[in-house]
């Protein structure tokens, strides 16, 4: 049986790093007993995508998550990969070997659970979905979680894109309409199902992914998926990427509040360092309005959309549980996102 392979890595586009991909075919051994190492290392020109001058351009991805690759079929396999230099040191754009480094520092003995939410903001010919093609539509308000083909679009998009996550096996939480139109959000990470999570790396590894299969699709409908954080400047919503998450003592009903408090604390005193790898263009979204805190300020709150860490409501009740980071732009990378949070919430320098 053969497998068409599509090796997927992050390039060095700046400000904002984007995906790139090609194919392979491979013989593999069957899906229950298939390993990430069995996927065999692999090139590219790295003189193409941001990564390597012309007279060195032979930079080599190793595979590191793999899915099944359900917009192909069975059999066929989405595989996410780690760039390295030729002398096997990680290349400067692999953002996952820092957040490998965090968690072998002390942060994966804690067993940290994140949930990302994804909000993107879906384009047809440079016009935001169900936007007329000139003016506006009516203003916000109906939109989020909204029902009709007068209030959401894209919908037929969204559907393929979860059904496409669920048969893959990518830990996607679940998909709303946002408040913006054409603005959509995908959620991936911890779930409720059976009280597990996955590690950090995998949950991040599937976010690349859910964003793969986001862009790959949208290719068959002629939409593009967006992850600019202020797509639409004036009176709209900006696209975030709230990252929720939490340590086993932040779980805990006896450690819970305490661990809760000094996380806020030491989040506090990290503020400028974390807006740093939050994304690129933070400032246009982080305004204040909009259910944003200020981009210079830091601010935490029960229930509070216009805090920097929001506090659930039930984690206030029960006095345990995770918190929610909202500043993390649409465009931030999960890798250092989570790096970022767990250095400083487990004070790993
Ligand atoms: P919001 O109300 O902010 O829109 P969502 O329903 O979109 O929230 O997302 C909630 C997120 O919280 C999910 O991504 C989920 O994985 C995450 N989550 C739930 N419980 C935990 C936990 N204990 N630790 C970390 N993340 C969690
Ligand atoms: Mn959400
Ligand atoms: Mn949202
Ligand atoms: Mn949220």
């Amino acid at each position: 049986m053969f497998s068409i392979c599509e090796y997927i890595w992050m390039d060095g586009a700046t400000p904002t790093q984007k995906l790139r991909s090609k194919t392979r075919i491979l013989k593999l051994k069957p899906f229950d007993k298939l390993n990430a190492a069995d996927f065999p290392e692999w090139g590219f020109d790295g003189s193409s995508t941001y990564q390597a001058p012309g007279n060195k351009s032979d930079l080599v991805l190793k595979p590191i998550c793999f899915v099944k690759d359900s917009y192909r079929g069975e059999h066929h396999y989405l595989v996410m990969c780690e760039v390295f230099n030729p002398d096997g040191s990680p290349h400067p754009t692999n953002t996952r070997a820092e957040l490998r480094k965090v968690l072998d520092a002390g942060a994966g003995k804690e067993e940290p659970w994140f949930g990302v939410e994804q909000e993107y903001t879906l384009f047809r010919n440079r016009i935001p979905l169900g936007w007329p093609d000139k003016g506006y539509p009516a203003p916000q308000g109906p939109f989020y979680c909204g029902i009709g083909a007068d209030e959401v679009f894209g919908r037929e998009l969204v559907e393929r894109h979860l059904q496409c996550c669920v048969s893959a096996g990518i830990m996607i939480f679940g998909v709303n309409a946002e408040v913006m139109p054409g603005q959509w959000e995908f959620q991936i990470g911890y779930r409720h199902i059976e009280g597990e999570s996955a590690d950090p790396l995998t949950i991040s590894d599937h976010a690349w992914l859910a964003r793969y299969f986001l862009y790959r699709l949208g290719e068959d409908f002629k939409i593009t998926a967006t992850l600019d954080n202020k797509p639409i400047k004036g009176n709209w919503n900006g696209a975030g990427q709230h990252t929720n998450f939490s340590i086993k003592s932040m779980r805990d009903s006896k450690t819970g509040k305490a661990v809760i408090e000094k996380s806020i604390a030491l989040l506090s005193k990290k503020h400028q360092e974390h807006i740093e790898v939050y994304g690129h263009g933070l400032s246009e979204r982080l305004t204040g309005l909009h259910e944003t805190c200020h981009i210079d300020e830091f601010k935490h709150g029960v229930a509070d959309r216009g805090a920097s860490i929001r506090i659930p409501l039930h984690v206030s009740k029960k006095g345990y549980g995770y918190l929610e980071d909202r500043r993390p732009g649409a465009n931030a990378d999960p890798y250092q996102v989570s790096a970022r949070i767990l250095k400083t919430i487990c004070e790993i320098n």
